[in-house]
């Protein structure tokens, strides 16, 4: 009798033990994700500064009827809208961290042909492709397929492709590659570009971490491209890795499951 008794006491000590132990985690997982929210808050408060100094800068010189040269005057103004697209930019990814962050994820999830998604990206990108002097080749299997949110994929590649533009040399090139192996779809972007040194190559998928801060900066990239591509990418339950060597190129692998489960 006794005996039970203690049992029960000593099986509520245990319970009582677990959730404490259980509440605890919890407090301190919230806690750390609020520390991680207060820090990209002030990361991007900081990063929108940068714009806004530069835009009130040229504004005020302009104002003070300083400059009498006419295109000096056409130049400021053609930076200062090139300020404010930047800073349309990142107010866009600044978004779409946020709405990554709250879980408020509704995918359409339907079948995407990736062969025609990445003909409508290069085509998309031509432009700029031209302008760095980059050449855009899709070897791509025709039929190449994944079940997921048309949205997403073409954010995801767009990405890729974007970054292997902008760090790329003057004639240089850039590979795609997808093909459907093993019940996963297998997107690769290789490039001839600056290439990224080993010691960062697992940095590069934080938030706002630019290996040449500077680069990216003038080519208009926002430093939260890949990280945004590692968020959709957990999402589906896929994987991104990057070879790279400094000087001569680098390669993003990224594969996700061919049909969407969550
Ligand atoms: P950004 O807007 O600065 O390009 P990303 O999150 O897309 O931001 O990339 C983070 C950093 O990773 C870049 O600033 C750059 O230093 C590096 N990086 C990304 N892609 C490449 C690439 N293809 N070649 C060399 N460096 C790259």
């Amino acid at each position: 009798m006794i005996n039970d008794f203690l049992k029960k006491r000593f099986l509520r000590y245990l319970n009582i033990k677990k959730t404490l132990r259980e509440m605890d985690e919890l407090n301190e997982r919230l806690l750390k994700e609020k520390e991680i929210r207060q820090e990209f808050f002030a990361n991007a408060s900081h990063e929108l500064k940068t714009p806004i100094t530069s835009i009130r800068g040229y504004a005020e010189l302009l104002e003070s009827d300083m400059i009498k040269d006419e295109d000096t005057k056409r130049d400021m103004i053609s930076r200062i809208k090139k300020e404010a697209d930047h800073m349309n930019m990142l107010i866009a990814d600044i978004l779409e961290v946020s709405k990554l962050e709250s879980n408020d994820i509704r995918p359409e999830v339907m079948r995407v042909d990736v062969n025609l998604l990445i003909e409508d990206t290069m085509e998309t990108f031509k432009p700029r492709a031209d302008e760095a002097q980059v050449t855009l080749y899709n070897y791509s299997k025709p039929g190449t397929f994944v079940y997921a949110d048309y949205g997403h994929m073409d954010e995801i590649i767009s990405n890729l492709v974007s970054n292997a533009i902008r760090y790329n040399r003057k004639n240089g090139k850039v590979w795609i590659y997808a093909s459907n192996e093993g019940g996963r779809m297998e997107l690769r972007v290789r490039d001839t570009g600056i290439g990224i040194p080993k010691s960062e190559c697992s940095r590069i998928f934080e938030r706002f971490y630019r290996v040449d801060k500077g680069r990216s900066r003038v080519t208009g990239g926002t430093g939260l491209g890949l990280s945004i591509v590692k968020h959709i990418l957990s999402y589906y339950k896929g994987t991104i890795e990057v070879n790279s060597k400094t000087g001569s190129g680098s390669e993003f692998i990224v594969r996700i499951p061919e049909h969407y489960e969550r």
